[in-house]
């Protein structure tokens, strides 16, 4: 059986001489790994399309268990990406969250435009990368099961104080009156408004906020922080990044 889909690669490992098996974030069928047949004796446009970061129209065969990519047709590179060392981490940060969170097997056309979106912003340097990456730490999670619950105070419901505290562990808000300081992590208002807009807007908003540098530091931390606490693990990717910035 044979199947068309468009899909960006977000892991690629050599598995022979000339084959290499890729992961694939495909708009109709989630995450799957295929194998990119012959990847010499296949054209040099399809060479790019099947590499990581590739955006690609794929027809791929499907035989048992077994995804083939036979034919790739590049519609996106991002190569403004790759000239830059702290922007290829971080999209590599990027594509091992994707791996790491995204359920198998289901379709997940919002991650998927969640991911090129990223990539698009992170490529034309439209938003500082701390901003972006802090974007996408918590959207990620908020599409994956993961939201924080920031809704107002846990305790008394107060929706809006001029700090607040978040407790990672337990994902709850506090209010200063209820606030326990030292399980929480204290936040100004600003950064809770933009953890609210960046969990909860429109997908093609979540970008564009207003935030004082030091709101952003705050942001960045924090989201950082969150994700880190709630997948339990350390990524390879984010410590390279780390390195260039
Ligand atoms: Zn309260």
């Amino acid at each position: 059986m044979r199947l068309n889909t468009d899909g960006l690669i977000i892991r690629e490992q050599q598995t022979g001489e000339a084959d290499r098996l890729v992961t694939v974030l495909t708009r109709d069928m989630g995450v799957i790994k295929a194998f990119v047949r012959g990847a010499r004796s296949i054209k040099s446009r399809s060479l790019s399309a099947t590499q990581l970061l590739g955006y690609s129209r794929f027809s791929i065969f499907m035989n048992r268990d077994t995804y083939t990519i036979d034919e790739a047709e590049p519609i996106e590179v991002f190569f403004g990406i790759r000239n830059d060392f702290a922007r290829t981490s971080l999209a590599m940060y990027f594509c091992e969250l994707i791996c790491e969170l995204s359920p198998e097997g289901a379709d997940s056309p919002e991650l998927l435009s969640l991911a090129l979106n990223a990539l698009y912003m992170l490529a034309n340097n439209k938003i500082p990368v701390h901003q972006l990456k802090a974007v996408f730490e918590l959207r990620i999670l908020s599409l994956t099961g993961y939201m924080p619950n920031l809704l107002g105070c846990c305790e008394c419901e107060k929706f809006a104080d001029d700090t607040m505290f978040f407790d990672i562990e337990a994902s709850q808000l506090y209010c200063s009156a209820c606030s326990k300081p030292q399980h929480s992590y204290m936040l100004g208002i600003g950064t809770v408004t933009a953890m609210r807009h960046i969990c909860l807007s429109d997908p093609q908003k979540i970008f564009s906020f207003k935030l004082s540098n030091a709101g952003l530091k705050e942001l960045a931390d924090i989201a950082e922080r969150y994700l880190l606490a709630t997948t339990q693990r350390r990524y390879k990717s984010l410590e390279l990044y780390k390195s260039f910035t």
